[in-house]
């Protein structure tokens, strides 16, 4: 068994379209790789940066996020002679199997995939995050009391509507009232 700390700069493209791991940005690995009968299992955690965007109002938000590793790379198959088969890309896109390739893991794929898996669908910058005024876009932390009282000339139009159908019913009403009366 052998323990590493090590710090490595991230990959391109981890992460999703409102929120991710920067490029370059450092990340920290605490691994174990444990040999077992068919290859070595990793396991331990690794601490991206992210880097985003609030889904509410739109501020840039900064985080970190600690994800759990664990995968068995298994060594590769060999013919009769020791050599490895060789596998298809095919086989490498179809199987989930990940492979120790000469002495080498590759943690990007299963490290992507942790990361992925843990983030935010619509990130916040905090859960109370008020968010934009829906009609003009305006910042509502700066200022919680904002509100419109000029109603939208298109919703002025509706009100119009609503009240000639109203005067057609009360009209109604009253020819009621008369048959009664
Ligand atoms: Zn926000
Ligand atoms: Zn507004």
């Amino acid at each position: 068994m052998q323990e590493f700390s090590l710090s490595v700069p991230a990959p391109a493209e981890i992460g999703i379209m409102s929120i991710g791991v920067p490029k370059g940005s450092e990340i920290e690995l605490d691994v174990r790789l444990e040999s077992v009968i068919d290859g070595v299992l990793v396991s331990g955690t690794a601490l991206v940066q992210l880097t985003g965007e609030c889904s509410r109002c739109l501020d840039p938000i900064s985080d970190e996020l600690e994800v759990d590793l664990q995968e068995l790379y298994v060594y590769e198959e060999t013919d009769s002679r020791g050599r490895p088969v060789a596998r298809t890309e095919q086989d490498d896109e179809d199987d989930d199997q990940r492979f120790v390739i000469e002495d080498h893991l590759d943690l990007e794929p299963v490290l992507r995939d942790a990361v992925v898996l843990e983030l935010p669908l619509a990130p916040v910058c905090r859960d109370d995050c008020p968010g934009l005024c829906p009609q003009c876009g305006f910042r509502l932390e700066d200022d919680p009391a904002h509100q419109h009282d000029v109603i939208d000339p298109r919703w002025a139009a509706l009100g119009g509507a609503l009240e000639s159908s109203r005067g057609t019913i009360d009209q109604t009403d009253t020819g009621i009232d008369k048959e009664e009366g």
